[in-house]
């Protein structure tokens, strides 16, 4: 494979997207009738031309056999694990007993994994639905381990979605015919629009030697223990700071593997927390970005694992200091160029950009459950609501231009304009209003940032898939009311207008512009009447809501089934974790924490009974080996309460039941739990500690 490496100086536009069959690759390789069908098909969205697709095939695999090559694998996202893939090799038996390298249309454009053991939350079980997987032309394939990898869908034979790609690439299409029909009125010629994501992707990086003595970290990606380091963030002193040697050359390949791959990894720093750092690409179409993401979610790991590092994707590897987050910069743009959320240059751009604005408040008002639920998990619950990311309460700033301009429409006052000019905020005539607002908002979970939106609230380990999903169909509503109500109008104008305030009216309140970390943000939002859904067993269950499920199954992006079994995945995905780190938690306290607490009693009260004999005083040591016991006494305790609280689990009840369970009981058993082992390790000496510190993990990178 070559690798544009002369001694280590590497041209980065000479091998980047050296492994993807991008379109240079196509257009280079491919005949141009079906280069030129293949296009249309990505631009527009038409189903591929049957004919064209055994060339691609052919093509593609003699591309990547020329890269050393062997097999191939349809890769699909699952609804749980980030991706899967089951790799086939080209070979195909000759007469003579050798073997040619083949790869056929049909082998590119449709596969059958076995996927009884994949999560359908009893959707395979009702329709004993087998599924396929089917080639998704508009995310370039790549080459990875010496496999071609073909981006996918998986859905069952029965027509149910099994993954978490389908539904995204749906909500695409909906929004952008509902788009077009709004964008029609404005005198606009697009046909097409897409949505664009750019996913910030926080991670964190500590030592692989004290990674492997903690089995919280091997089993569930977090500390369930540890005290507090002396230092944590406190300094601010870690946020864009100087980026260590060892964790730059990380950063260096991670950019150099992922620029091989076609991802425009752009920007890398270190974040609030120690040890915290932050990769942000350049955005491009939502389910390119989301394949995108999970690929890069994979290669920080395995690039880690070269430098002797551990890169911890959960949202919440340490209490005390941030948690990581994926922020979701999201936009809209047409086919003929136009950013959709870039407010314009002139009165017609302007009201244009200011309907799909409102379009967007709507949305984000009467879909806030949909918003909040799409990025609960049991690793983000650590993070939404505590005083580090945005709240659970779903809210819209957009800064204080932008809210004037809202004000003046809604009351129909008058405004000034830079130049000093009134104008009547209407339909006629709108000011240019400024571009990049100055009053960057940190706190609040949906931000407008000048020409995109800043969602802020998903999780880091999470695909972005299913919150676009959501994120373009709940838009594509408030859309296609805006487009029915508009195509009926007598007169466009006054019609738009009258649309425009009632909107403003009726969605104001999820407007705020404060500080959302406040507390009385809680009371405020609570008054205005905005949901707050502190957890993800609050969240989730709203999936089936009657409004959602009417949504949903009118834009054909889930149907009701769906909805029930991917709120039935969920939640029995969030029992799991939860029981995978009581039980790792259990087994640290029976077989690390109280052994290494009763080895520090007994060398305590060996002290005593030598000094004793001896004649000397032992009132030091003997408060300490009673505080030792009593600590090891609350200990057990703790560990017999959690190991009760857990069986109890089965007798819970349903998934949702469950759940809750797991939440309100077996979770606080586990906080019982580390508060009292937490508080041993405070007093006990650092060689009989029987893992690494919070120290040791988030300082010694
Ligand atoms: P900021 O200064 O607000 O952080 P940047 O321009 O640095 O804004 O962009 C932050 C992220 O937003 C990047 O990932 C960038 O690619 C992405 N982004 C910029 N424009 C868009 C857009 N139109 N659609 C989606 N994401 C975008
Ligand atoms: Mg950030």
């Amino acid at each position: 494979m070559s690798e544009s490496t002369v001694q280590g100086i590497k041209n980065v536009p000479d091998y980047f997207g050296c492994n993807v069959f991008n379109e240079e690759t196509m257009k280079q390789r491919l005949p141009k009738n079906v280069y030129k069908s293949l296009l249309k098909t990505k631009t527009m969205g038409t189903a591929l031309d049957p004919d064209v697709a055994d060339v691609i095939a052919a093509t593609m695999k003699d591309w990547a056999v020329e890269k050393g090559v062997t097999h191939y694998t349809h890769w699909f996202h699952p609804m749980t694990g980030l991706s899967a893939e089951k790799h086939d090799s080209f070979i195909s038996p000759t007469d003579d007993g050798k073997v040619i390298m083949e790869f056929s249309g049909k082998e590119l454009i449709k596969g059958e994994p076995d996927a009884s053991s994949f999560p359908s939350g009893g959707l395979r079980a009702t329709f004993e639905a087998r599924g396929y997987t089917a080639w998704d032309p508009t995310s370039p394939a790549f080459i990875k381990d010496k496999t071609l990898y073909i981006p996918t869908a998986f859905c069952s034979y029965t027509g149910e979605t099994l993954d978490k790609k389908t539904p995204l690439l749906r909500s695409m299409e909906v929004i952008s015919e509902q788009a077009v029909r709004v964008l029609k009125f404005f005198g606009s010629k697009a046909t097409r629009v897409t949505t664009t994501v750019g996913p910030e992707q926080e991670y964190f990086l500590v030592d692989k030697k004290l990674y492997d003595q903690r089995k919280d970290l091997i089993y569930t990606g977090r500390t369930l223990f540890g005290a507090k380091a002396p230092k944590g963030q406190e300094l601010e002193d870690h946020y864009f700071g100087n980026i260590k040697t060892r964790v730059h050359d990380y950063m260096t390949e991670l950019d150099e593997e992922l620029w091989k791959l076609g991802i425009y990894s752009k920007t890398e720093h270190n974040e609030v927390a120690p040890a915290q750092h932050e990769m942000a690409p350049i955005f491009t179409t939502s389910n390119v970005a989301a394949d995108q993401n999970a690929l890069t979610m994979e290669i920080m790991k395995k690039v880690a694992l070269k430098h002797g590092l551990v890169c911890l994707l959960h949202e919440k590897p340490f209490a005390g200091v941030n948690g990581s987050g994926k922020h979701n910069n999201w936009s809209i743009s047409t086919n003929d160029g136009q950013n959709l959320l870039d407010p314009g240059k002139n009165p017609k751009d302007n009201i244009q950009f200011l309907t799909f604005l409102a379009a967007i408040i709507k949305a984000v008002d009467e879909n806030a459950d949909l918003l909040r639920l799409s990025v609960a998990s049991a690793g983000n619950d650590h993070r939404l609501g505590a005083n580090e990311a945005p709240p659970a309460i779903m809210s819209i700033f957009v800064g204080s231009e932008l809210q004037q301009i809202l004000d003046a429409l809604e009351t129909g006052e008058m405004i000034k304009s830079g130049a000093n000019e009134e104008f009547v905020i209407g339909v006629e005539a709108l000011p240019n209003f400024p571009k990049d607002t100055t009053d960057r908002n940190r706190t609040s979970p949906f931000a407008f940032t000048g020409n995109k939106f800043e969602f802020r609230s998903l999780g880091s380990s999470e695909t972005i898939a299913c919150t676009n999903c959501i994120l373009n169909t709940i838009v594509a509503n408030s859309l296609k009311e805006f487009a029915d109500r508009l195509e009926g109008a007598a007169d466009f104008t006054s019609e738009l207008n009258k649309l425009l305030v009632e909107t403003i009216k009726k969605h104001k309140r999820v407007i705020f512009n404060g500080n959302g970390y406040d507390a009385s943000w809680v009371e405020e939002a609570a008054r205005r009447g905005l949901p707050n859904y502190i957890s993800t067993v609050d969240a989730v269950p709203h999936y089936t809501d009657d409004k959602n499920v009417k949504m949903f199954e009118m834009f054909k992006v889930y149907t009701k089934t769906e909805l029930e079994s991917r709120t039935e995945i969920i939640l029995e995905n969030y029992s799991k974790v939860i029981n995978i780190e009581a039980l790792t938690m259990l087994d640290m306290a029976k077989k690390q924490i109280l052994p290494a607490g009763m080895e520090f009693a007994k060398e305590l009260c060996d002290s005593v009974n030598s000094k004793k004999s001896a004649g000397v005083s032992a009132d030091l040591e003997k408060k300490l080996a009673d505080k030792v016991s009593a600590l090891n006494a609350g200990i057990s305790e703790a560990i017999d309460e959690l190991d009760t609280k857990l069986i109890g689990a089965g007798d819970a009840g349903d998934a949702e039941a469950t759940a809750r369970y797991y939440r309100e009981t077996v979770f606080a058993a586990m906080q019982s739990l580390r508060a009292v082992a937490d508080e041993l390790e405070t007093i006990t000496p650092e060689t009989i500690w029987p893992f690494p510190t919070y120290g040791d993990l988030m300082f010694r990178v």
